[in-house]
């Protein structure tokens, strides 16, 4: 369930006809629904009510600061692959020591920032990299908090291109080299081993693959307890899917419920990174039709929002639902919906079925909360969108539209031209 709902064949955000929203700020645009964040947050959070854990809201699916700081109001951490998340981290006001930091590419000065901070924990994914911290801690007086994150060889059952959790792809160190790696981490001076970490996938919509990971890193604790390596914290990462068509992935409390039983009595803090899960259907990119034609073959509604506002549909084959602001009852025609962008994988959909639509109406872009505008860009240099936060029956403006002043800003013509 969330917030996007019809009232009288109108789409209302909340309190607030979309309409109304795209009266005062235009098109496109992202609109996120505070009640339905809130939502998704509380009910991932108390999925594990009585268990010893700590959510961080994976920052990468949405860092728009009111977002991040409205989970970090319901007492979130932060889950960041980057300095510049950080910094947004610190911004929104999580506590340094609520924040978990993974990425197999963290660089020195990312490194020296997160050390001088002090986070939670690094989610070290090579041994250079374990190497480069320890010297980094080092140089900085510090002692670096190190989870190492492995790759238990599980097969998520998602697109190829957000599987993380297998042999094949670069994250992590696979399960057979990660006792090793604990042995030499234990042994560096300015790293303290505290967790163990893993993420195996995105979107992913059965209980199976997070339990068969689960019951390795289960077996891991134990081996490692037997070494004298003591794991306080047990970091699970993210991946747990949406609906977005017709998937029927777990709920929360399905998904904690198959954690809870296989992590049984052993003894560690658990630490969850969920991202889509809790952002994915609390945001709609909307868009305005702007001309329709036909190619003989084919109908084609262009609309004001393309790849370069929401990359999913061209990157990972995903479906977002479309529908119309306005419900008209127009007979429904199949047809692509296509951006403004001079690229052939410029759409939103391809061959769907689609009310017919007027130049001018609106189409609102359902599920974009996660991975939409955090991977826009400035392609042809369109204007990055604004950012909508509805709250009942108020909004207010998250992120300005960009202005063309802000397309050129940094750059400059060199004196010799
Ligand atoms: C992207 C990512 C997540 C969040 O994944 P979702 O599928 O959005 O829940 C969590 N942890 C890590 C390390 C990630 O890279």
């Amino acid at each position: 369930m969330n917030h996007f709902i019809y009232r009288d064949k109108e789409l209302y955000c909340e309190n607030v006809p979309v309409r109304n929203i795209v009266q005062k700020i235009g098109t496109p645009l992202y609109i996120y629904s505070h009640a339905t964040l809130k939502r998704h947050f509380k009910a991932f959070n108390d999925a594990f009510k009585g268990v010893n854990k700590l959510v961080c809201f994976s920052a990468k699916a949405n860092t728009n600061l009111a977002i991040l700081s409205l989970f970090s109001k319901l007492g979130g951490g932060l889950d960041i692959v980057s300095g510049g998340e950080l910094y947004r981290g610190l911004k929104a006001g999580y506590a340094s020591n609520k924040i978990v930091y993974s990425g197999v590419g963290k660089r020195i000065d990312e490194i020296d920032y997160a050390l001088k901070m002090g986070i939670l924990m690094f989610n070290v994914e090579s041994m250079e990299e374990l190497e480069i911290v320890d010297q980094r801690a080092g140089l900085l007086k510090k002692k670096a908090p190190v989870a190492i994150r492995v790759n238990p060889d599980v097969d998520p059952k998602t697109h190829p291109y957000i599987s993380t959790g297998m042999k094949k792809n670069k994250f992590g160190i696979n399960i057979e080299a990660a006792m090793e790696a604990y042995k030499v981490a234990a042994k560096l001076k300015n790293i303290k081993v505290i967790g163990l970490d893993c993420h195996i996938g995105s979107q992913i919509t059965q209980t199976g693959p997070f339990k068969d990971a689960l019951y390795i890193l289960k077996t891991m604790i134990k081996d490692l307890a037997a070494c004298k390596i003591n794991i306080k914290y047990l970091d699970l990462g993210g991946g747990l899917g949406i609906t977005y068509n017709d998937e029927e992935p777990p709920d929360p409390v399905e998904y904690a419920n198959a954690i809870k039983e296989v992590i049984g009595d052993t003894k560690v803090k658990l630490i969850f990174e969920p991202g889509r899960v809790i952002v994915g259907n609390a945001g709609i990119l909307v868009t305005k039709v702007l001309y329709r034609k036909s190619t003989g073959v084919k109908e084609f509604i262009i609309v004001d929002a393309g790849m370069n506002d929401l990359v999913r549909p061209t990157l990972y084959e995903a479906f977002h639902a479309i529908k119309p602001v306005v419900d008209s009852d127009n007979e429904e025609i199949k047809a692509d919906i296509v951006g403004p962008i001079c690229e052939s994988g410029d759409f939103l959909a391809l061959d769907r079925n689609i009310q017919k639509v007027e130049q001018g109406d609106l189409l609102a872009v359902m599920s974009s909360g996660a991975y939409g505008f955090v991977m826009s860009s400035n392609y042809c240099s369109r204007l990055k969108l604004a950012e909508v936060m509805v709250n009942g029956d108020k909004f207010q403006v998250a992120r300005k539209r960009q202005k063309y002043e802000d397309l050129t800003r940094g750059e400059i013509i060199p004196d010799f031209l």
